[in-house]
């Protein structure tokens, strides 16, 4: 403990105050292997919260090649190397055949600004329209999408439209049907905006399964017709699968979940299990615009050390049938928890795809008002008793359950039972407070 609050006093000083911590009593962690962390006191708590590591922390073959690549060559990418060919050919043949070359960067911020730009130089024309709930990134133009719409305004170039849902919608009382419509609609007016100004389209971005927003259950249809609606009027599809990607759901991608096909794929997060590495995927012809207009270079990226770890990467998704796990772990602790809806008012929804579940807290109100403050006291109470999650969403109101996804039928079957104590205390608590 008085570790933990002289580290923090250090820590204020060393990175300035204000930099972000998790936990009421932050967590100083010193070791990690495949699902599990190990706090300095040799305590093992259950991550249930970080994809960077998705096949697992300190995963040994990673490990492996990243030593055995940086022992052998690493240098920016003006060099002939056949394991950054083979790494590019291998990422974009996981996509439909629209998909042929690939941009590498280092971070999701960085590769979704090639996406806006690769799109914006396409097309000729600079309007991008997002979610009123997304974050893609912190750059000037990508930070600029952060909650447009609702948190920060609009701009001559940025516009939203509100994240399609079914469990707080636009409207009440709609058919999904037409639920779905009237968020079509709403989409159509940003990009009809962008058309009366001299701006014009130039793409829609949304993450896959609108993760940030807090995954919310999109009406049947939508982003297909999203999608068909944005390439009618001239612009192109950005799928942001920093998060939604690489198996987290179930599928490879998680536009396959929401069903549409994009024209350019950013990757990011997973792809390097912790080595910084990102990419924007896109076909050949997308690719070589941009790169004709920016002669894009970026030191750390397109190495051989991104190569070599990339590639461990998706080995190990492959060889593990990492995708598989997510999938059979994922559906029957997302069962088990859609059984505690009944049991508890304070727990109005809960949503998700395979190892990516969310669990929305709300008021005890008709209104089922959101409960951020209920969804931290959750974290909160899970941390201590071994697991690790945080809070999410559009309304901070969602416990976000996303594990590595080497994370086990036993450790869902041990985080339910914690999550029903915590249940228990907090449910007694407001009976005595
Ligand atoms: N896109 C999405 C959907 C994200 O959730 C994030 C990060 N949380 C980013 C992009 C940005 O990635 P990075 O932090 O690597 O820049």
């Amino acid at each position: 403990m008085n570790d933990v609050v002289s580290l923090k006093a250090r820590r204020d000083r060393a990175l300035g105050a204000g930099a972000a911590l998790f936990y009421e009593t932050p967590l100083h962690i010193v070791r990690g292997e495949g699902a599990y962390l190990f706090d300095a006191d040799g305590r093992r708590y259950v991550d249930m919260y970080n994809n960077v590591p998705c096949v697992g922390h300190a995963n040994p073959k990673v490990a492996e090649a990243m030593a055995r690549q940086q022992a052998t060559l690493n240098t920016h990418s003006r060099y002939l190397h056949e394991g950054v060919i083979d790494f590019a050919e291998r990422l974009a043949a996981l996509h439909g055949p629209q998909i042929e070359s690939v941009v590498f960067s280092c971070s999701g911020t960085e590769a979704n600004e090639v996406a806006l730009r690769m799109a914006r130089f396409a097309t000729g024309r600079r309007g991008i329209v997002c979610t009123n709930a997304t974050y893609h990134g912190n750059s000037e133009l990508v930070g600029a999408l952060t909650h447009v719409g609702s948190r920060q305004p609009e701009t001559a170039e940025i516009h939203a439209f509100p994240f399609p849902e079914s469990y707080r919608p636009i409207e009440d009382g709609l058919s999904e049907q037409a639920l779905c419509d009237a968020y079509l609609e709403r989409l159509a007016d940003a990009i009809a905006r962008f058309e009366a100004s001299r701006v014009g389209f130039a793409a829609l971005i949304v993450c896959s399964i609108f993760a940030n927003e807090g995954l919310p259950r999109v009406p049947a249809g939508f982003m297909a017709r999203a999608a068909e609606m944005a390439r009618s009027a001239g612009g192109l599809v950005i799928a942001d699968e920093v998060q939604a990607g690489y198996c987290r759901t179930g599928r490879w991608w998680g536009y396959e979940v929401t069903g549409f096909t994009p024209d350019i794929v950013v990757t990011g997060k997973p792809m390097g299990n912790g080595l910084p590495l990102a990419a924007t995927a896109a076909s050949r012809a997308l690719v070589e615009t941009f790169r004709t207009k920016t002669r894009y270079f970026n030191t750390f990226a397109s190495s051989p050390l991104q190569a070599a770890v990339g590639m461990a990467v998706l080995d190990e998704i492959e060889d593990k049938a990492l995708g598989e796990n997510a999938a059979a772990v994922g559906a029957p602790l997302k069962a088990a928890l859609t059984q505690r809806k009944g049991v508890w008012e304070a727990i109005g929804d809960v949503r998700g795809e395979g190892l990516f579940i969310g669990v929305e807290m709300v008021k005890d109100d008709p209104a089922r008002a959101p409960d951020a403050p209920l969804a931290v006291a959750m974290a909160n109470r899970l941390k201590n008793k071994g697991f690790l999650t945080s809070n999410a969403g559009a309304f901070a109101n969602v416990v976000k359950i996303r594990p590595p996804l080497v994370f086990s039928h036993g450790d869902g079957e041990a985080f339910l039972a914690a999550f029903d104590q915590a249940v228990d205390e907090l449910q007694a608590e407001r009976r005595h407070g």
